[in-house]
C-alpha cells in the first residue's frame, strides 16, 4: 500500500508543480513525506521490479506529465548512487 501511495503522491506533486499550484521549493517539501527508499524507484523497468524498486515512480510521473500536459521533454535528476537503469529503459521505450 505504501508503494502505491508513493506513486500517487509523486503524481499529485507533479500535477501541482505543472499547474503552478506549488513551486520547486514546495515540491521538494512534499517529496520529503515519501520515504527515500520508495523514491524514485529507478531500478524498476516496465512490468518488472528490480533492485528493491517495485514501481518506477519517476518514470510514471514523467510519462503522466508528457501525456497530460503535452510535454515533449522532461528532466529527471536522480541523485542515487546507482545508475537509474529502469528510468533509462522507460525513457528509451517512450522515445
Ligand atoms: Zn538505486
Amino acid at each position: 500500500m505504501a508503494l502505491i501511495l508513493a506513486v500517487l503522491v509523486l503524481l499529485r506533486a507533479t500535477v501541482a508543480f505543472l499547474t503552478g499550484a506549488c513551486n520547486l521549493f514546495h515540491l521538494i517539501q512534499i517529496l520529503k513525506f515519501i520515504p527515500p527508499h520508495f523514491l524514485p524507484g529507478h531500478h524498476a523497468e516496465r512490468g518488472e521490479g528490480a533492485g528493491f524498486c517495485i514501481f518506477n515512480n519517476v518514470a510514471v510521473a514523467a510519462a503522466a506529465a508528457c501525456a497530460e500536459y503535452g510535454l515533449e521533454r522532461v528532466v529527471v535528476v536522480d541523485y542515487d548512487v546507482h545508475h537509474g537503469n529502469g528510468t533509462q529503459v522507460c525513457a528509451w521505450l517512450r522515445a
